[in-house]
């Protein structure tokens, strides 16, 4: 059962910047990994505490990026880095400017990739899940990679057509896999589970920006950006549809690799709205803290029941973002939407790729605190 939550709840995206020592270990997959991680969990989730989150996620320490970690835990997922899989693309030019545009060394990057029938060997997050439960009151968030990110990036035509009779095929897979997590999930207690969706906003600025997400690399350039939308939807519903319990989010963003905002997409989420409104869900956890996100006002497009994750802080700059600041363009927010509706977040997670976090946990733990101080003014 979910635990009530204060008003202007406190919250993060989900990734922690990982330390140096849990770095190295992972890339050396050191004997000790599984006791390091357990640490590195447990000061993540004491930084939420302390800096005043009210829901607090593992802060993602036991994977190598947000979606990657699943090849651990699935069986038919390759890990491959990009080098690999610039043998098997389609359109190999457009993939190598991709690359080049990217503020990111491509060997750096492993991507999974659907090469057999998916079947998970263990469970995806529901341990991780447990664990953190053994250590906290708190409100849990815990996040998963959206079916359409899954299936957009796991998708290579020349390597996944072996074993899937199309890509429909590999769509009921991942959409099994996430269902079956969600149900173990909403059982065990979970408060939030979160999708991430990335790459949605770039199929709406498809054709519009020359700027593209490494992992839509290798999907046809030719797919039709309205089919892929439905698709997302449809996938999104298939998962979530009649499991209680848990607030079941979706969290969209314009990529979080690199501090350079000129790389990174740009524009607002209009076009997306009508799409994200059809997905069946009870919150959208969306980035307003970059300019580049467009008006907020938007936001008056999703459904009305739906919580708002209002991403008010930046989770790419040094800089601290001042809490009356934010109170006034929260409050000014639930003057439209109402103020039982609006957690408040980072634009996205603090160290989504582990090679290169987007900030020290220093200061993400100081951003947090900004938003804590933020949530006070407004409840007082
Ligand atoms: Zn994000």
């Amino acid at each position: 059962m979910r635990a009530a939550l204060p008003r202007f709840p406190v919250t993060t995206v989900g990734s922690w910047p990982r330390s140096e020592v849990l770095l190295r270990a992972m890339k050396r997959r050191a004997p000790e990994l599984p006791r390091l991680q357990d640490e590195a969990v447990l000061a993540a989730l004491r930084a939420q505490e302390a800096a005043g989150a009210d829901i607090v996620t593992d802060g993602e320490q036991r994977r190598d990026n947000f979606t990657s970690f699943l090849s651990e835990r699935v069986e038919g997922f390759e890990r491959m880095s990009m080098a690999d899989l610039l043998d098997h693309v389609e359109d190999k030019a457009a993939f190598e400017s991709i690359l080049q545009a990217l503020d990111v060394p491509a060997y750096a990057i492993r991507n999974n990739v659907a090469v057999g029938r998916l079947r998970a060997t263990k469970p995806l997050v529901l341990d991780d899940y447990l664990f953190l439960r053994q250590h906290t009151d708190k409100p849990i968030k815990v996040t998963l990679p959206g079916p359409y990110i899954l299936v957009r990036s796991s998708w290579v035509q020349a390597l996944s057509s072996r074993a899937f009779t199309d890509r429909d095929q590999l769509c009921d897979d991942v959409v099994t896999l996430l269902r079956n997590e969600l149900q173990a999930l909403a059982e065990a207690g979970a408060d939030v589970v979160q999708f991430d969706e990335p790459v949605l906003t770039e199929l709406v600025f498809a054709g519009k920006s020359s700027t593209h997400t490494f992992m839509c690399a290798a999907l046809a350039a030719s797919a039709d950006p309205t089919g892929e939308l439905a698709l997302a939807v449809d996938l999104m519903n298939r998962v979530v549809d009649g499991i209680e319990g848990p607030l079941r989010a979706v969290h969209v963003c314009r990529g979080n690799w690199s501090r350079d905002e000129a790389v990174l997409l740009k524009g607002s989420y209009d076009d997306l709205m009508p799409h994200l409104a059809r997905m069946r869900l009870d919150q959208y956890v969306l980035e307003y803290a970059t300019p580049r996100a467009g008006d907020q006002a938007l936001l008056a497009k999703l459904p009305k029941t739906a919580h708002i994750g209002f991403g008010v802080v930046n989770p790419r700059t040094s800089e601290l973002e001042d809490p009356a600041a934010i109170a006034a363009r929260v409050r000014a927010l639930a003057e439209t939407l109402g103020h039982e509706r609006i957690h408040l977040n980072p634009d996205c997670g603090f160290g989504t790729f582990a090679e290169r976090p987007m900030n020290s946990s220093e200061c993400a733990a100081d951003k947090v605190r900004m938003l804590a101080e933020a949530a006070r003014l407004l409840r007082g």
